[in-house]
């Protein structure tokens, strides 16, 4: 009967949330696992001048050096991360690598390189972020204005006010602050006047569509969206960075609209900090 189907499919539901929830907790354990046993590490990108070929930041990119599974991508694990406590520690020690690493720049030379560590919509909500900012940033020599943050449209519209409140704190330290994945929500345009930020990214899914040969539906209609978002920033004195640059074309299209920053597999992959260290004085020799 209709009573008992529905009887069933609430079981089944339930039992297929409980799995879920089982999941998530073992996950949880795992990663708070990796934390501790150091299985954690950064790779580092670096986001280009297009015009001048200047590397103005290196963005950090967290992977999980997994003994079984191997390098591990933060699309993997990081949609788990739902503990507010785990959330922080990772915050912490994101945050302790990215300004170790900044103040090592400057050591080797490389000044002016900005890091960019990114901050989920669970890391934005944590109350105790910005008093251990402040901790780590004493303890590792590192200046605010050698850091940037990546916040997404979607984890700033979780708690629009709070978070808001949050940026205005950071910005006013001197850290500054990017919308990253622009372009793939819906909320910002009207918004984006009002928000504490610096800096736009262009998410990778729009640049993949501008000067390229693809014959798919709509394709070229990219380009007009990305001059339009160009537009607008440039209106509201934002930097703009177009994420996902695989090729030449690209390169030329955003710099002729007048894109001014680029990262992408075309420009350099994310590198362990070595390589970056050693891509950087190739670069300089050049
Ligand atoms: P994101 O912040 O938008 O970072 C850019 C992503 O695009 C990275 O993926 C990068 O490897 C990838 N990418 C770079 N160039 C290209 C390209 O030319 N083509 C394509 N298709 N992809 C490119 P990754 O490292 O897998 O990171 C995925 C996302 O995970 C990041 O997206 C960011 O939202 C999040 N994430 C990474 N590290 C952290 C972290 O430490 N904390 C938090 N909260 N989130 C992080
Ligand atoms: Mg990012
Ligand atoms: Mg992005």
């Amino acid at each position: 009967s209709a009573k008992e189907l529905g009887r069933n499919s609430f079981r089944l539901f339930s039992s297929e949330l409980a799995e879920r929830r089982t999941r998530r907790m073992e996950s949880e354990t795992a990663l708070r696992r990796a934390l501790k046993g150091k299985q954690l590490l950064l790779h580092y990108q670096p986001v280009v001048d297009l015009k001048t070929g200047a590397v103005t930041r290196a963005e950090a990119l967290v992977r999980w050096n997994d003994p079984t599974r191997g390098l591990v991508m933060p699309a993997a694990f990081l949609p788990l991360l739902e503990d507010p406590e785990l959330a922080h520690d990772v915050s912490v020690w994101v945050l302790e690598q990215a300004c170790k690493q900044a103040r090592a720049w400057r050591d080797a030379g490389l000044g002016g390189l900005v890091a960019t560590v990114n901050l989920s919509s669970m890391q934005l909500r944590d109350a105790t972020l910005m008093p251990a900012l402040k901790r780590i940033l004493t303890r590792t020599g590192c200046e605010p204005t050698w850091l940037e943050f990546d916040i997404t449209e979607t984890g700033l519209m979780r708690d629009y006010e709070g978070t808001v409140q949050l940026l205005t704190k950071l910005r006013s330290l001197g850290v500054s602050i990017a919308i990253d994945d622009f372009g793939t929500g819906f909320s910002s345009l009207a918004h984006l006047r009002n928000l504490p930020v610096d800096v736009l990214k262009i998410d990778k899914a729009l640049i993949a569509d501008v000067g390229g040969t693809s014959k798919a539906k709509g394709a070229g209609t990219g380009g007009a969206i990305v001059s339009a978002i160009l537009g607008l920033a440039h209106g509201l004195g934002l930097e703009v960075i177009a994420e996902g640059i695989e090729k030449k074309s690209q390169v030329t299209f955003l710099a002729r609209e007048g894109c001014t920053h680029g990262q992408g597999y075309h420009l350099c992959p994310p590198l362990t900090p070595t390589d970056l260290a050693k891509w950087l004085k190739a670069r300089k020799k050049k």
